[in-house]
């Protein structure tokens, strides 16, 4: 086989047929370690799927796992899950009841140099679509009353390309999503916040932001 059609065009990228129809979310996590759908699996260390209350009342989608979280296997387990847990409790909503997960489940990075550090490189939308089947399935099985948007990507990923976190967060959006109406608050990813010039200004814009998500669900 020539190294043309080795491997699959980036527009056959798709998570779907790893994806069970059946069997909760232990299957999902499970079928999720072995997927091959988009190029991303070849260089991290292991798919990172979502994790929290299969009832949780709200689900929080981010962008990918960073470092951290590829190591570990766990979402949001970072610098950045840290400060959004911090954030959440000020905001009056519990981590512990929350569904948290991301857009894409593998570490996209670039790296100079074996054994030098892994710097964050954001998925294309075509590994956003690719992975979105898995995303599809969570929500399918959590039925979450509100998902929170973390970010750009994240946006772009549930409610289309034209999507500027600027412009919307902080208000309640309802959307058609994967076939399900759902209700939406997006903010800013709480990455952007560690990376803020003013970072205390940046932390009480998320809390906002999350105060008006802990006001649907009161
Ligand atoms: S990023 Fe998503 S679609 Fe791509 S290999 Fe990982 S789990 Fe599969």
């Amino acid at each position: 086989m020539s190294p043309r059609t080795a491997a699959a065009p980036e527009d056959a990228y798709t998570a779907e047929p790893f994806v069970p129809d059946h069997g909760g979310l232990t299957a999902l996590r499970r079928a999720a370690a072995d997927c091959r759908g988009c190029p991303l699996h070849r260089d991290a260390t292991q798919t990172v799927f979502g994790a929290g209350a299969a009832d949780a009342r709200v689900m929080l989608v981010g962008e990918q796992p960073g470092d951290q979280e590829d190591r570990q296997g766990k979402p949001f387990v970072g610098p950045a899950g840290k400060l959004l847990d911090r954030a959440l409790e000020e905001a009056g909503i519990d981590p512990g009841e929350t569904y948290v997960t991301n857009a894409v489940k593998h570490f996209k990075f670039t790296q100079a140099e074996p054994r030098k550090r892994r710097i964050h490189k954001a998925p294309t939308l075509r590994e956003m679509t690719a992975c979105g089947p898995w995303l599809a399935a969570e929500l399918a099985l959590v039925e979450p009353e509100l998902i929170v948007v973390l970010g750009a990507t994240a946006g772009k990923a549930l409610l289309g390309s034209s999507f500027r976190v600027t412009e919307v967060r902080g208000t309640v959006l309802e959307r058609e999503i994967h076939g399900r109406p759902e209700r939406l608050v997006p903010t800013v990813h709480p990455s952007s916040v560690l990376r803020s010039d003013d970072r205390e200004a940046a932390y009480q814009g998320l809390v906002a932001d999350l105060k008006v998500a802990a006001r649907v669900l009161a």
